[in-house]
């Protein structure tokens, strides 16, 4: 998958890097050393669930009277 497709975000509590999708916006990998969320996000797919909800989401928020 390619590597833009992530959001790298340091979470400086726990010490760690987290790595989200920007399709699904899953949370799918944290690491203490940022190169190892490469493996992670070259094996992520999306999930397909994640995806159906964003619709609903998007439908739902479409459908709302303004
Ligand atoms: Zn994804």
């Amino acid at each position: 998958m390619d590597q833009s497709a992530f959001t790298h975000r340091f979470n400086s509590e726990a010490g760690v890097v987290e790595s989200i999708c920007h399709r699904c916006f899953a949370t799918i990998a944290s690491a203490t050393v940022e190169a190892d969320l490469q493996t992670s996000e070259q094996r992520h797919t999306c999930c397909p669930e994640n995806h159906l909800r964003l619709e609903l989401l998007a439908s739902a928020r479409q459908d709302a009277p303004s």
